[in-house]
Protein backbone atom coordinates (compact mmCIF):
# COMPACT_ATOMS: atom_id res chain seq x y z
CA UNK A 1 0.00 0.00 0.00
CA UNK A 2 1.26 3.46 -0.99
CA UNK A 3 2.04 5.68 1.56
CA UNK A 4 -0.63 7.81 2.28
CA UNK A 5 -0.34 11.54 1.72
CA UNK A 6 -1.75 15.29 2.64
CA UNK A 7 -4.80 14.69 0.07
CA UNK A 8 -5.45 11.57 1.96
CA UNK A 9 -5.33 12.98 5.52
CA UNK A 10 -7.66 16.33 3.68
CA UNK A 11 -9.91 13.80 2.86
CA UNK A 12 -10.69 11.70 5.89
CA UNK A 13 -11.03 15.32 7.33
CA UNK A 14 -13.65 15.97 4.78
CA UNK A 15 -15.33 12.61 5.91
CA UNK A 16 -15.15 13.64 9.40
CA UNK A 17 -16.44 16.71 8.95
CA UNK A 18 -19.28 15.76 7.08
CA UNK A 19 -19.94 12.85 10.13
CA UNK A 20 -19.90 15.65 12.51
CA UNK A 21 -21.97 18.07 10.41
CA UNK A 22 -25.13 15.25 10.21
CA UNK A 23 -24.70 14.78 14.85
CA UNK A 24 -25.01 18.58 15.21
CA UNK A 25 -28.05 18.68 12.72
CA UNK A 26 -29.50 16.42 15.09
CA UNK A 27 -28.15 17.83 18.18
CA UNK A 28 -29.30 21.17 17.49
CA UNK A 29 -33.12 20.08 17.18
CA UNK A 30 -32.54 18.51 20.67
CA UNK A 31 -31.03 21.63 22.00
CA UNK A 32 -33.83 24.02 20.69
CA UNK A 33 -36.63 22.07 21.92
CA UNK A 34 -34.52 22.42 25.88
CA UNK A 35 -33.56 25.86 25.57
CA UNK A 36 -36.45 28.18 27.47
CA UNK A 37 -34.52 31.43 26.44
CA UNK A 38 -36.61 32.76 23.29
CA UNK A 39 -33.38 34.38 21.88
CA UNK A 40 -31.67 31.00 22.41
CA UNK A 41 -33.85 29.09 20.92
CA UNK A 42 -34.04 31.44 17.63
CA UNK A 43 -30.18 31.08 17.64
CA UNK A 44 -29.88 27.61 17.66
CA UNK A 45 -33.16 27.07 14.68
CA UNK A 46 -30.89 29.73 13.09
CA UNK A 47 -27.80 27.20 13.20
CA UNK A 48 -29.61 24.51 12.23
CA UNK A 49 -30.89 25.76 8.73
CA UNK A 50 -27.52 26.79 8.51
CA UNK A 51 -26.35 23.47 9.20
CA UNK A 52 -28.72 21.54 6.54
CA UNK A 53 -26.78 23.71 4.21
CA UNK A 54 -23.34 23.12 5.62
CA UNK A 55 -24.35 20.03 4.46
CA UNK A 56 -25.14 20.36 0.85
CA UNK A 57 -21.77 22.38 0.87
CA UNK A 58 -20.10 19.24 1.84
CA UNK A 59 -21.97 17.09 -0.40
CA UNK A 60 -20.62 19.70 -3.24
CA UNK A 61 -16.90 18.88 -2.15
CA UNK A 62 -17.45 15.21 -1.97
CA UNK A 63 -18.63 15.78 -5.85
CA UNK A 64 -15.74 18.05 -6.34
CA UNK A 65 -13.55 15.75 -5.30
CA UNK A 66 -14.80 12.76 -7.57
CA UNK A 67 -15.87 10.79 -4.46
CA UNK A 68 -18.98 9.20 -2.48
CA UNK A 69 -20.24 11.42 0.07
CA UNK A 70 -19.41 9.27 3.11
CA UNK A 71 -18.78 10.23 6.95
CA UNK A 72 -16.25 9.06 9.17
CA UNK A 73 -17.05 9.10 12.86
CA UNK A 74 -15.61 11.64 14.66
CA UNK A 75 -15.21 10.62 17.98
CA UNK A 76 -14.81 14.33 19.33
CA UNK A 77 -18.29 15.65 18.44
CA UNK A 78 -19.55 12.57 19.27
CA UNK A 79 -17.63 13.50 22.98
CA UNK A 80 -18.54 17.53 22.85
CA UNK A 81 -22.61 16.19 21.45
CA UNK A 82 -22.82 13.52 24.77
CA UNK A 83 -21.37 16.59 27.39
CA UNK A 84 -24.46 18.06 26.03
CA UNK A 85 -26.89 15.85 26.18
CA UNK A 86 -25.29 15.34 29.80
CA UNK A 87 -26.51 19.24 30.64
CA UNK A 88 -29.69 18.39 29.14
CA UNK A 89 -30.40 15.13 31.35
CA UNK A 90 -28.78 16.88 34.70
CA UNK A 91 -30.00 20.40 34.64
CA UNK A 92 -33.22 20.40 33.22
CA UNK A 93 -35.19 22.09 35.61
CA UNK A 94 -32.39 24.43 36.45
CA UNK A 95 -32.23 27.94 35.90
CA UNK A 96 -28.96 27.00 34.74
CA UNK A 97 -29.61 24.74 31.38
CA UNK A 98 -29.57 27.66 29.38
CA UNK A 99 -26.14 28.50 30.26
CA UNK A 100 -25.16 25.04 30.16
CA UNK A 101 -26.66 24.52 26.33
CA UNK A 102 -25.16 27.90 25.59
CA UNK A 103 -21.62 26.60 26.43
CA UNK A 104 -22.43 23.12 24.77
CA UNK A 105 -23.27 25.09 21.62
CA UNK A 106 -19.98 26.86 21.67
CA UNK A 107 -17.51 24.03 22.19
CA UNK A 108 -19.18 22.48 19.06
CA UNK A 109 -18.37 25.88 17.40
CA UNK A 110 -15.01 25.92 18.29
CA UNK A 111 -14.53 22.50 17.32
CA UNK A 112 -15.52 22.89 13.85
CA UNK A 113 -14.24 26.21 13.60
CA UNK A 114 -10.67 24.46 14.00
CA UNK A 115 -11.27 21.67 11.93
CA UNK A 116 -12.55 24.06 8.65
CA UNK A 117 -10.10 26.05 9.30
CA UNK A 118 -7.46 23.42 8.72
CA UNK A 119 -9.27 21.69 5.93
CA UNK A 120 -9.40 25.20 4.37
CA UNK A 121 -5.68 25.92 4.72
CA UNK A 122 -4.73 22.12 3.15
CA UNK A 123 -7.35 22.96 0.46
CA UNK A 124 -4.94 25.72 -0.40
CA UNK A 125 -2.13 23.84 0.51
CA UNK A 126 -3.67 20.98 -2.38
CA UNK A 127 -4.95 23.52 -4.93
CA UNK A 128 -8.05 23.07 -4.62
CA UNK A 129 -8.78 26.93 -4.60
CA UNK A 130 -12.51 26.27 -5.49
CA UNK A 131 -12.82 23.81 -2.23
CA UNK A 132 -11.20 25.68 -0.54
CA UNK A 133 -14.17 28.52 -1.13
CA UNK A 134 -16.62 26.67 -0.21
CA UNK A 135 -15.10 25.62 3.09
CA UNK A 136 -14.50 29.61 3.75
CA UNK A 137 -18.20 30.13 3.57
CA UNK A 138 -18.77 27.59 6.24
CA UNK A 139 -15.58 28.79 8.09
CA UNK A 140 -17.46 32.48 8.52
CA UNK A 141 -20.82 30.95 9.53
CA UNK A 142 -19.29 29.07 12.21
CA UNK A 143 -17.26 31.99 13.47
CA UNK A 144 -20.66 34.37 13.53
CA UNK A 145 -22.58 31.53 15.24
CA UNK A 146 -19.98 31.66 17.75
CA UNK A 147 -19.67 35.60 18.19
CA UNK A 148 -23.54 35.48 18.11
CA UNK A 149 -23.79 32.96 21.31
CA UNK A 150 -20.78 35.28 23.10
CA UNK A 151 -23.22 38.37 22.76
CA UNK A 152 -26.00 36.21 23.81
CA UNK A 153 -24.48 34.77 27.07
CA UNK A 154 -22.75 37.88 28.12
CA UNK A 155 -26.46 40.10 27.24
CA UNK A 156 -28.20 37.60 29.70
CA UNK A 157 -28.48 34.21 29.53
CA UNK A 158 -25.80 32.83 31.94
CA UNK A 159 -26.90 35.93 34.64
CA UNK A 160 -30.16 34.06 34.47
CA UNK A 161 -28.83 30.76 35.62
CA UNK A 162 -26.56 32.78 39.01
CA UNK A 163 -28.28 31.92 42.19
CA UNK A 164 -30.39 34.83 43.33
CA UNK A 165 -29.35 37.11 45.84
CA UNK A 166 -30.31 37.32 49.16
FE1 LIG B 1 -21.40 23.33 11.14
FE1 LIG C 1 -13.16 14.70 14.19
FE1 LIG D 1 -21.78 25.19 13.63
Amino acid sequence: MPAKTLDDMFFDGVKDIYYAERQIVKALKKMSRGAKDQALKAAFDKHLQETEGQVERLLEIFELLGKPARGKTCPAIDGILEEGSEILEEFKDSDALDAGLLAAAQAVEHYEIARYGTLKAWALQLGKPDIANILTVTLIEETKTDEALTQLANAAVNSKGKPKAA
